[in-house]
């Protein structure tokens, strides 16, 4: 059963929301933010950032510390909405949700209510349809004609659609012909020299984990009053991509080089977390493709190595050094 919402509503529809949760929406500057007018939403476009800010908020306080006396902290309670989410996002939260158990993301987690969207327009670097994504929401919005056909995930859902009319008939639309199509068979594939290519150009600059959706990662560190009686425990994101994830005590690096963490970012999300948990840790969002300063393309380069395209026949590759 679907509901329906004429499209020139959304707004309406949006704003009444607003008087029992906080919304948070995609907006022009391409990130989600909290917002107070739903004319600022943005949604032909998918985001720069992902939304997962809002489940992981980057140095956020665990604990206070006040002398001997440690005080715990605990997230708002804010009951909050994130619209806008595309069918990757929405998968991403699904990842996260297998994978943090700490109460802090517990608690937002549980007076979140996701409302996406199905995504019209993907880019060049969109890749969702090879990730062997689910449905995973509690509203999925699908645009057709001058209406929004509404399908219900959960009880929570179903509340926030309550008063509108049931549609006649039922949509589901299925974006089919991306342009980017990777080739998953790389288990064999490690120790190619092709990725040497690749991690030549990578800069270590993270850009690609920090807008992953699906990279939660994170360090925890203590910041302390000048007497070091007072301070604060916090958490921020961490990187795979940096030497300074793999250092240990004595300085000791177990990913020194960029070919090994440049290799680790794809193996984890295409070969390591899908041999674990049955699923891949990517869901094709291609964000990490379109951070990439130089512009290195990890899908281009799995097809190449399996034989999908043919290797140096399209690019100017740099060759394969030592890194
Ligand atoms: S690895 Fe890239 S394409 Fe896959 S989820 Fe992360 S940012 Fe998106
Ligand atoms: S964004 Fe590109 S250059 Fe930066 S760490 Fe990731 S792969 Fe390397």
């Amino acid at each position: 059963m679907q509901k329906v919402l004429k499209k020139k509503e959304l707004n309406n529809f949006i704003k009444e929301l607003m008087s029992n949760y906080e919304i948070i929406a995609p907006v022009k500057n391409g990130k989600f933010e909290i917002i107070k007018d739903p004319s600022n939403m943005e949604l032909g476009k998918i985001t720069i950032v992902p939304a997962k800010e809002f489940f992981l908020p980057e140095g956020e306080t665990l604990i206070e510390f006040k002398g001997k006396k440690v005080i715990k902290t605990h997230p708002e309670n804010k009951k909050r909405i994130i619209f806008g989410m595309r069918k990757c996002d929405l998968n991403a939260v699904k990842i996260m949700d297998s994978i943090i158990k700490d109460e802090n993301y517990l608690s937002r987690r549980k007076n979140t209510i996701l409302m996406g969207i199905f995504c019209e327009h993907p880019d060049e670097y969109c890749f969702c349809n090879s990730m062997e994504l689910e449905d995973y929401y509690d509203l999925l919005f699908y645009p057709e004609d001058d209406k929004y056909y509404i399908s219900v995930g959960s009880e929570k859902g179903k509340k926030l659609v309550a008063k509108l009319p049931e549609a006649k008939k039922e949509i589901i639309r299925i974006i089919k012909n991306f342009k980017r199509v990777p080739d998953k068979s790389i288990e064999k594939h490690y120790r190619n020299k092709i990725w040497e290519s690749d991690a030549n150009r990578c800069l270590s600059c993270a850009a690609c984990t920090i807008n992953c959706p699906t990279c939660t990662c994170f360090e925890i560190y203590d910041e302390l009053s000048p007497d070091l009686k007072n301070g604060t425990r916090k958490r921020g994101a961490a990187s795979c991509q940096l030497k300074s994830f793999s250092t240990v005590a004595g300085g000791k690096a177990f990913r020194n080089s960029r070919l090994a963490r440049f290799k680790q970012f794809v193996y984890h999300k295409i070969v390591y977390y899908k041999k674990r948990n049955g699923r891949y840790m990517c869901v094709g969002c291609g964000r990490c493709l379109r951070a990439c300063p130089p512009k290195i393309d990890w899908t281009d380069t799995i097809n190449i190595l399996t034989g999908m395209k043919n290797h140096d026949a399209k690019r100017n590759r740099v060759s394969a050094k030592k890194v």
